[in-house]
């Protein structure tokens, strides 16, 4: 992999690190966070990790979540800063991109497509199904040891970003760094304990509002579910708990395209994208300000929920249909 090589000099030669990821962060953000913070920690290097907010409840167990500080908190002048998982530096939110300025150098490392290459050494690997499986790489490369609490983030950040190697982006390459860490000691069960084991009863009346407010388009292959303010208030249940759900909209019979409207705030909605089999739902992003994966990706948009819904259903129908008549039929 490009970069790789630097990106390991770089961090051999420094000892003065701070490392961030973004915002509204996944098991891939905070298994690349604290695997590499970790490592840069046990090699007896100044290592700070922050986030603007603390880490959602279901992402504590994972080692090194106690040590994440709060960006706001952080004065210091650091030597060189990491962004992990970011497609664009704004991605971090606008307190780290001041903590990052500051620092003397930055290098990005991340796996999305639409990333923008915004670090003075950028490693961006989009065949990588999460920045965990470089961030191993990277470690190797760096002659660095991977202890079971790093093994345990990374291993964390696979899982979450294959949907247990359900995705598309389920590689060979990426299977083996999995048996690798779990070599390493990766806590396997504790990782699907917490992930997947551990659901509130208010996350599961979510779902059920959720699944009430899914709507299929007249082909059969949009389907979306809406998750207002009112959901989430009739059943008790916060925003981080709507993290999956996306998944059963996708897994539709005939359905190309699954989408999540989430009123985050009042006239905030942030839409996620997944599709099955061909439409590029990074570019559907794009078109939003947002980004990520041909197959997942996400943005948020301001304005009423109804007409956010209206514009994003138009908007994906019109690419779906441009895909199917330029390939002289539906695809499939
Ligand atoms: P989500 O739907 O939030 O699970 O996001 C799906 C993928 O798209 C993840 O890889 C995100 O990092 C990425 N993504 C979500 N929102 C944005 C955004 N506003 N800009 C760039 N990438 C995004
Ligand atoms: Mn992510
Ligand atoms: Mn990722």
């Amino acid at each position: 992999m490009d970069n790789l090589e630097e990106a390991a000099t770089a961090i051999k030669m420094h000892d003065n690190f701070v490392l961030t990821t973004h915002i509204n962060p996944d098991g891939d953000a905070l298994g690349s966070l604290m695997g590499l913070g970790l490592a840069l920690l046990n090699a007896g290097k100044n290592a700070v990790m922050i986030m603007p907010h603390p880490i959602p409840v279901a992402f504590q167990f994972m080692p090194g979540s106690r040590q994440v500080q709060k960006t706001s908190d952080v004065l210091a002048r650091f030597d060189l800063g990491i962004t992990l998982d970011c497609t664009d530096i704004t991605r971090a939110g606008e307190e780290a991109q001041k903590v990052l300025q500051r620092a003397g150098k930055l290098l990005n490392i991340d796996h999305h497509i639409s990333n923008q290459y915004f670090g003075d050494l950028n490693v961006v690997d989009p065949q990588a199904a999460a920045t965990g499986e470089i961030i191993y790489d990277l470690l190797l490369k760096a002659k660095m040891p991977v202890t079971s609490e790093i093994a345990t983030n990374l291993y964390t950040a696979i899982i979450t970003d294959t949907g247990s190697f359900q995705h598309q982006n389920t590689t060979a390459k990426c299977l083996r760094t999995a048996a690798l860490l779990l070599d390493c000691g990766a806590a396997h069960r504790v990782v699907q304990q917490h992930l997947y084991e551990q659901r509130s009863l208010e996350s599961l009346r979510l779902l059920a509002r959720g699944l009430e407010s899914l709507s299929l388009n007249e082909e059969g292959t949009v389907a979306w579910m809406t998750i207002s303010r009112d959901s989430l208030y009739s059943s008790g249940a916060a925003v981080d708990d709507s993290e999956g759900l996306i998944d059963y909209v996708k897994s539709l019979k005939g359905v190309e395209v699954g989408i999540v409207f989430k009123e985050v705030n009042p006239s905030e909605i942030k839409v996620s994208f997944r599709s099955n089999n061909y439409l590029d739902v990074n570019k559907l992003a794009a078109h939003f300000g947002g980004g990520g994966h041909e197959r997942a990706a996400g943005c948020t948009i301001n304005g009423e929920l109804g007409d956010i819904e209206q514009l994003v259903i138009r908007k994906t129908e019109e690419q779906l249909f441009a895909m199917n008549e330029n390939s002289g039929g539906p695809r499939k």
